[in-house]
C-alpha cells in the first residue's frame, strides 16, 4: 500500500513520458504501446564516409526524429536511458573491446549541458558491460553539420578531432556511438582518426539513420 502511494506521488512529480510521442505513461513503462508497434524489426545498415559499417535500429523520420531533436536540442538528457536500451536490444556487441563516442567541442558541450552521444555511450556501456572510454576530443569548433549542405559537410569535419589515450586505442575493437548518421562524414572522420591511432577494428552504432 505504502509503495503504491509512493509510486503515485513519484509519478505525478516526475511523469513518465513515451520517448517518441511524449504521451504520459505508467511509472514502469518507457514506450507506449502504439510506438512500440512502430519499432522496426530489422536494423539499418549504412556505411560512413571512408566505408566503416554503421548499424542503427531506427530510421530518422516521423516520431523517431522528433525524439532525437528533443534529446539534442530541448535539454532532455533523460531520453538517453530509453534510446540506449533500444540500441542495446537491437545491436550485436560480440567482439567489442571498448565503446566510445563522437565528442563535442567543450564550449558547445557546456552550453548544451551534456553531449548526447556520450550519454548514450555511457548508458550502453552499463547495459552491455563493455567499458566506455574517452578516445577522441574535438579540439576545433566548426559549424554544426545540420546547418550545411552535402558538399560543405565533407570539408567541415576534416581535422577537427584528435585521438587521446592512444594506448587504449591500439589494436582494440572499438564501437563508436553517435545519436544519428546522416551523411556519415562526422563518424567517418572519427573513424579515420581512430584508424590512424592504430585501432584494430571500428564499427559505428547510432540510434537513428537518415534513409537516403
Ligand atoms: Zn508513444
Amino acid at each position: 500500500m505504502k509503495n503504491k502511494f509512493l509510486r503515485a506521488v513519484l509519478c505525478s512529480l516526475y511523469p513518465n513520458i513515451c520517448v517518441f510521442c511524449f504521451k504520459r505513461l505508467p511509472f514502469d513503462k518507457l514506450i507506449c504501446f502504439g510506438c512500440k508497434k512502430l519499432l522496426p524489426e530489422t536494423v539499418i545498415n549504412r556505411r560512413t564516409a571512408g566505408g566503416y559499417p554503421c548499424v542503427s535500429p531506427l530510421p530518422y523520420m516521423d516520431r523517431f526524429s522528433d525524439s532525437i531533436k528533443m534529446f539534442k536540442f530541448k535539454n532532455s538528457p533523460q531520453l538517453a536511458e530509453t534510446l540506449a536500451k533500444i540500441v542495446a536490444n537491437r545491436i550485436k556487441f560480440d567482439g567489442i573491446d571498448v565503446i566510445t563516442y563522437v565528442p563535442m567541442f567543450i564550449k558547445r558541450e557546456r552550453k548544451r549541458g551534456y553531449n548526447q552521444a556520450k550519454l548514450l555511450a555511457l548508458r550502453l556501456s552499463e547495459l552491455v558491460h563493455i567499458p566506455c572510454e574517452d578516445l577522441l576530443v574535438k579540439f576545433k569548433d566548426n559549424k554544426e553539420q545540420h546547418t550545411l549542405n552535402q558538399k560543405e559537410r565533407k570539408t567541415n569535419v576534416r581535422g577537427v578531432y584528435r585521438a587521446i589515450n592512444q594506448e587504449r586505442i591500439k589494436g582494440k575493437r572499438i564501437l563508436l556511438i553517435d545519436d544519428i548518421i546522416t551523411t556519415g562524414n562526422t563518424l567517418g572522420e572519427c573513424c579515420r582518426i581512430l584508424t590512424r591511432a592504430k585501432a584494430g577494428r571500428i564499427t559505428c552504432a547510432t540510434v537513428c539513420a537518415k534513409i537516403k
